[in-house]
């Protein structure tokens, strides 16, 4: 789970990070009691948001509200601006990267550390990898003082004390949040000391378990934002879609399922489409998008749908395929085979939608191929 700039601020504060002060703006607020200098910074769960001119300043010269308005106004990469907050403006001299996350090959944390932070870090660090260090560390040591060190004297900072308690709180949220991303970038450089400018948390959904209390209350603040755009945006965001060039398009759980049914088309003649892998934990909700992202390349002439369920329900999965053909206005050539859990509630569904189904994957491939090559 993502959190916005203005939660990973507060959890900042919590661990005596240094942040600037401000509040949050919903349109219509009353903006009477806000003074200049400011930086405005529209809420978004995207990255970029500088670059998108989702980010201004004001010096009390500008019609404040109108600049509002325009936040308000704005799109950055399909995502609306719901919320913007405004923080008092610091004069920054520098901008460092700092962030913890895991390096996954080699099952370890990692502090990474740029010193030249801010918009362009990619592009810099691509350039110059010697602008960026990679510190890794053992999770029962923690980050220990030398590395600390060390990376101080490279980012040319002075006040190493105030850097190292950054660093350590930065771990502790990481650890006790169970995190898998604690950003800043960038830290500043000021004359009152390094302030956080801008925060990025990524919680571990898989340990949400661990903190039910401290989810629930933060999904509540994402929702009461984002609202629908956000269920519509992690619906999404487990489908895979790679498009191909043929006229069979294929459906599946799973990337071995997947594969597994491009081989067979293969093997009987046919030629892929598309590829869509639904991923994860899914919904039925999720089935009927990915069912309409198959369907809307014209190309297509025939759909396989191969699920094999383990976390999967195929009740949940046949829930979706019957919504969607009982909504779609166009014939849908659909050949479906389902396997595992809920097996029997999922086959009853269909049964009753009069939804035909093959318990045989060869059978169910060979007919969406001749589907597909009958025209
Ligand atoms: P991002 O584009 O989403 O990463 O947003 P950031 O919060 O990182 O802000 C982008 C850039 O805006 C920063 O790198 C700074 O250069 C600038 N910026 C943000 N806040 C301030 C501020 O309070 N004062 C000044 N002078 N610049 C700021
Ligand atoms: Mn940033």
């Amino acid at each position: 789970m993502k959190l916005y700039e203005f939660q990973g601020k507060n959890i900042f504060k919590k661990y005596g990070i240094p942040v600037q002060s401000g509040k949050l703006i919903y349109p219509n607020d009353s903006l009477e009691d806000l003074t200049p200098p400011l930086v405005l910074k529209s809420q978004v769960l995207t990255g970029g948001r500088g670059k998108a001119g989702g980010i201004k300043l004001w010096y009390g010269k500008k019609n404040l509200k109108k600049m509002i308005d325009e936040l308000f106004h704005l799109k950055i990469k399909e995502e609306e601006v719901k919320a913007i907050l405004a923080l008092n403006s610091v004069d920054i001299s520098r901008e460092l990267y700092l962030s913890i996350t895991f390096n996954k090959s080699k099952s370890t944390p990692v502090l990474i550390a740029g010193i030249t932070g801010g918009v362009d870090i990619e592009e810099a660090a691509q350039k110059n990898n010697k602008q960026v260090i990679f510190t890794e560390f053992n999770c029962l040591l923690g980050i220990t003082d030398y590395q600390i060190r060390f990376l101080a004297k490279n980012l040319k900072i002075n006040d190493y004390q105030e850097f190292r308690e950054i660093i350590l709180s930065m771990y502790r949220i990481f650890k006790e949040y169970d995190a898998s991303l604690v950003e800043i970038n960038p830290l500043a450089l000021t004359s009152d000391g390094l302030i956080a400018v801008d925060s990025k948390i990524e919680l571990d959904d898989q340990a949400s378990f661990r903190h039910p209390e401290l989810y629930q209350k933060l999904k509540e603040e994402i929702q009461s934002i984002a609202g629908n755009d956000l269920k519509m945006k992690s619906e999404e965001d487990t489908i895979t879609y790679v498009p191909l060039s043929g006229n069979i398009g294929l459906l599946s759980d799973g990337a071995g399922t997947g594969l597994l049914s491009l081989d067979l088309l293969a093997k009987y003649g046919g030629k892929v489409a598309n590829f869509c892998e639904l991923g994860g934990i899914t919904s039925p909700e999720v089935v009927y998008k990915a069912l309409e992202k198959v369907h809307e390349d014209a190309n297509v002439k025939s759909i396989l749908v191969v699920l094999i369920g383990g976390f999967n329900r195929m009740d949940e999965m046949a829930e979706g395929i019957v919504n969607y053909c009982q909504k779609s206005s166009k014939k849908i050539p659909l050949f479906i085979r389902m396997c595992g859990t809920k097996e029997e509630e999922g086959k009853k569904l269909m049964n009753d939608a009069h939804i035909p189904i093959d318990d045989d994957l060869h059978e169910a491939v060979k007919k969406a191929v001749e589907k597909a090559m009958e025209n």
